[in-house]
């Protein structure tokens, strides 16, 4: 809330602003970046509910990832061919320009590779008799040859004794990427009001209410609340959906390293440390985790304990630390949405399970599209 804020203090925070963007996520800050390189003398202001942010920028898992061969295989079904290309692409492309921004060795940025993991003999056929179509399409993505490989898995417990390796993948820190995000972007003389939670939007004119009832009106808005955005504006075919993570404690002997993905990426784990991080299956309990509000899904813990007990580590100090949930933005389509919904109010929305990786591009886009 903006509560009890001296004139001084409205003037400065509230008035006169070129570029309102609310939310202070990756697509929030990345906009603010973005747009402040090309109109350097505007006034832009980032208004967010609290800090560092209450969505999933601070609360993913971490992965740098560009889809992994089931999800692949998925998107060509359901999108095809070049949309599939244009996925990946923009995967890779977007964390190239992420490292642009953020320096990898401050957030932590590791190319340690990932596996695709087969829970059934069905799974493991179809990936590996696609292997030499997948490659072709992740080549014409990244112009990289052979990014998939076979490889014998012997790192796990009951699941099929191959997997898929890829090279290109790698992991971070979200909290250190998104601190080294904001700090780059106030050193651009971009303000960041947090503590402004937003009520309502009125897109006609641009126009945001805070909680206690303050209005801004900016002369451009841009709305980079992801998922959450449906709960302030009428959006086509945009979903907030929950996900759930869970973390161990440090383990005496962890066999695994770098990003591991299951089932079309619904479920993935990762090390940290010699700590377990395991989270998805979001697909197991679509009813309750279609939402905006945070909270844990029983069900799904559950779910990802017995997978780790069943598939990954059986010895016995096994302890789990903390549980989290974060909200994602989906969708029908995979591809976000990045459009002006008026003459003043513009969206960056729909990140799906990948806005670590297309984040900052998706905040280049808008910078792009937007004119004074
Ligand atoms: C558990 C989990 C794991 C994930 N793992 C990965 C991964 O490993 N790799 C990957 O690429 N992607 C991952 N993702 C997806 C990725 O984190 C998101 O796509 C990305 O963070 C979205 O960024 P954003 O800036 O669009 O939204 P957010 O980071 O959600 O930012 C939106 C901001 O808007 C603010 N806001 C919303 N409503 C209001 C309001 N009314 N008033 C004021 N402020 C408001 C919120 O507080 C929030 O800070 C994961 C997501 C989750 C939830």
């Amino acid at each position: 809330m903006i509560k009890n804020l001296s004139f001084w203090e409205q003037e400065f925070m509230t008035q006169n602003i070129d570029f309102a963007i609310l939310g202070a996520g990756i697509v929030g800050l990345s906009t603010a970046f973005f747009l402040k390189n090309k109109f350097p003398e505007s006034k832009i202001v980032v208004f967010e509910r609290q800090f560092p942010g209450l969505g999933a920028s601070t609360k993913n898992a971490g992965f740098a990832c560009i889809g992994s061969p089931t999800e692949i295989l998925s998107d060509l079904d359901s999108i095809g061919e070049q949309a599939t290309i244009d996925l990946i692409k923009m995967r890779w492309n977007g964390l190239k320009l992420l490292q642009e921004v953020v320096n990898p060795d401050k957030m932590d940025f590791g190319n340690l590779g990932s596996k695709e993991l087969f829970v059934n003999q069905e799974s493991k056929d179809i990936a590996t008799t696609e292997l030499t179509y997948l490659n072709q399409i992740m080549e014409e993505a990244t112009l990289i040859p052979d990014v998939f490989r076979i490889v014998k898995n012997t790192e796990t417990i009951g699941l099929q004794d191959i997997a898929i390796h890829c090279d290109l993948e790698s992991q971070l820190n979200p909290m250190l990427m998104m601190d080294e995000l904001y700090k780059k972007v106030l050193r651009t003389g971009v303000l960041v009001n947090y503590g402004a939670a937003v009520k309502q939007i009125i897109p006609e004119t641009g126009t945001m209410v805070v909680e206690d009832g303050a209005e801004i009106s900016p002369k451009q808005l841009i709305v980079c609340t992801n998922g959450m955005a449906m709960d302030l504006l009428d959006i086509e075919d945009l979903r907030a959906v929950r996900n759930q993570v869970l973390m161990t404690k440090p383990l005496c002997s962890l066999p695994l390293s770098g990003n591991y993905h299951v089932d079309r990426g619904y479920i993935y784990f990762r090390t940290y440390g010699n700590r377990l991080l395991i989270g998805g299956a979001r697909n197991i309990d679509t009813d309750t985790e279609t939402c905006s509000t945070f909270g844990d899904n029983q069900k799904i813990i559950t779910f990802l304990k017995a997978f780790v007990k069943d598939h990954l580590y059986q010895a016995d100090d096994l302890e789990y630390d903390t549980q989290w949930s974060g909200i994602l933005g989906v969708g029908s389509s995979k591809q976000p949405i990045i459009r002006a919904i008026s003459d003043y109010t513009t969206i960056a929305v729909r990140l799906g399970g990948m806005g670590v990786a297309i984040g900052t591009g998706v905040g280049n886009k808008v910078a792009e599209m937007i004119t004074a």
